[in-house]
């Protein structure tokens, strides 16, 4: 496995998410996460987020970027946002507090959200997964909160460096 990303030991993550990855990758997700030691799973209980970077990082490993991509947009179907968050605006700005609602433990990272114009924002993401899942996330859920007939476009900043090349936090641009 190349360029293995270490978290703190203490970090862990929901079973609602792990269930994102089963559910997009099937038979083989929940083979690779046994590997890795993680059975049994349920929304209830959480489990060791190094666990789950070393599952997504085979998965990814063996079927690629758009696998990661994907299972980025799977998340957004698994994570319930409170019903103060209606509108796209308002989705982007929980992004922090939506991770923090389904991590526990230290180096979760962070989101970070400015507002860059009437209809474009810029988020800064140092979350420990791959920058090809997180970027899914943010595509995903613009497209589900966008108004009707609008497709916002998502691009990665080139500054700073992305995670995936040994930067410390990606910036995505968000414009609709
Ligand atoms: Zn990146």
């Amino acid at each position: 496995m190349k360029d293995r990303k270490i978290v703190d030991p203490d970090l862990e993550t929901n079973g609602a998410i792990i269930k994102a990855l089963v559910e997009e990758m099937k038979g083989i997700g929940l083979r690779v996460l046994e590997r890795h030691g993680i059975t049994d799973l349920s929304d209830s209980r959480w489990y060791p987020m190094q666990a789950v970077l070393d599952s997504i990082a085979e998965i990814a490993e063996y079927s690629g970027q758009a696998t990661l991509n994907a299972l980025g947009r799977r998340v957004v179907e698994v994570v319930k946002f409170p019903a103060h968050v209606n509108s796209l605006d308002s989705a982007l700005a929980s992004l922090d507090s939506m991770s923090r609602q389904v991590h526990r433990g230290s180096g979760v990272g962070y989101w970070s959200y400015e507002s860059t114009g009437a209809q474009s924002r810029r988020l800064t993401c140092s979350s420990p997964f791959p920058c090809d899942l997180t970027f899914g996330l943010v595509q995903a859920l613009s497209e589900v909160r966008a108004p009707g007939g609008v497709k916002p476009v998502v691009t990665h900043e080139t500054d700073p460096p992305c995670r995936d090349t040994g930067g410390r936090s990606c910036c995505y641009r968000v414009e609709w």
